[in-house]
């Protein structure tokens, strides 16, 4: 039988095979649920069931993904842009890296990067203290900046890679790793160690005739940790996380497609 609206119009049935539309037998907080669900103007697109099938970034055309062997790549047919390289062991090379990338993180914030010694006083700082003292000098813009994007974003790369990895391993992931998979190249965009790395040996270049500049140990480190996090990226695939956790889209998606049943205006 068609389902009614409150106003008693017919409300259209989707050819939705995972639909279950709303009955009698419904608990009140799954009764609620689907209201709030057909007032909202939101709707999933249905998938096409076929899950090798991906559109190419750079020139849209549609293909289907063979089975790959782990380090093959696969490119598309028309604008041989590579679309997907299956990573060798790429949950265990990923969390052995990410886990690396940490120790050094804690490391690089713990000790001192740079001390400059001038007409015999010495002075050195970490890279939250360069920071401190930006903003202790009125160059609070700067200073959020470099806190945000050497130390905040940076940690926030590496801890939500840790997650992703640990959670990923599991047979069959939680719900909530889609979404830190969809959160995380945020992070590594605003993660820039390097440009800081940069800015801070032009200023040594600058600063090396007029005072004596002692490395620290952070220095070295936040090199290292530059290129470990480069190749902890390179050794994640998205793709054999994602469909790991394609049970969960599946199960969040019929609920949200009830949405669609929304009688128009
Ligand atoms: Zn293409």
């Amino acid at each position: 039988m068609q389902p009614t609206a409150p106003g008693g119009k017919l409300i259209p049935v989707l050819p939705n095979r995972n639909r279950k539309g709303p009955t009698k037998f419904d608990s009140p907080h799954i009764a609620i649920w689907r209201s709030l669900s057909e007032l909202s103007s939101e709707a999933y697109n249905q998938p096409v069931g076929d899950h090798g099938l991906i559109a190419c970034l750079h020139c849209d055309l549609l293909q289907r993904l063979p089975d790959l062997a782990p380090g093959a790549s696969a490119r598309c047919p028309r604008c041989n842009k590579e679309l997907w390289r299956r990573r060798e062991d790429s949950l265990n090379r990923t969390l052995a890296l990410t886990l690396a990338a940490a120790v050094l993180y804690v490391v690089a914030n713990s000790v001192p990067m740079l001390g400059l010694t001038i007409v015999g006083r010495d002075a050195s700082t970490t890279v939250i203290g360069g920071a401190k003292h930006l903003w202790d000098n009125d160059q609070q813009i700067v200073a959020i900046l470099v806190l945000f994007t050497a130390v905040i974003a940076p940690a926030l790369q590496i801890g939500l890679m840790l997650a992703i990895v640990l959670a990923g391993r599991r047979e069959r992931p939680p719900r909530w790793v889609g979404a830190l998979l969809r959160h995380h190249p945020t992070t590594r965009i605003w993660s820039m160690i390097e440009v800081m790395m940069v800015g801070v040996l032009v200023a040594l270049v600058k600063i090396a005739d007029y005072a004596t500049v002692i490395p620290g140990v952070a220095l070295f480190v936040l090199w290292v940790l530059v290129f470990l996090l480069a190749a902890m990226q390179a050794a994640f695939d998205s793709r054999e996380v994602w469909e790991k956790i394609q049970w969960a889209d599946e199960a969040q998606r019929p609920a949200a497609g009830d949405g669609m049943a929304k009688e128009p205006a």
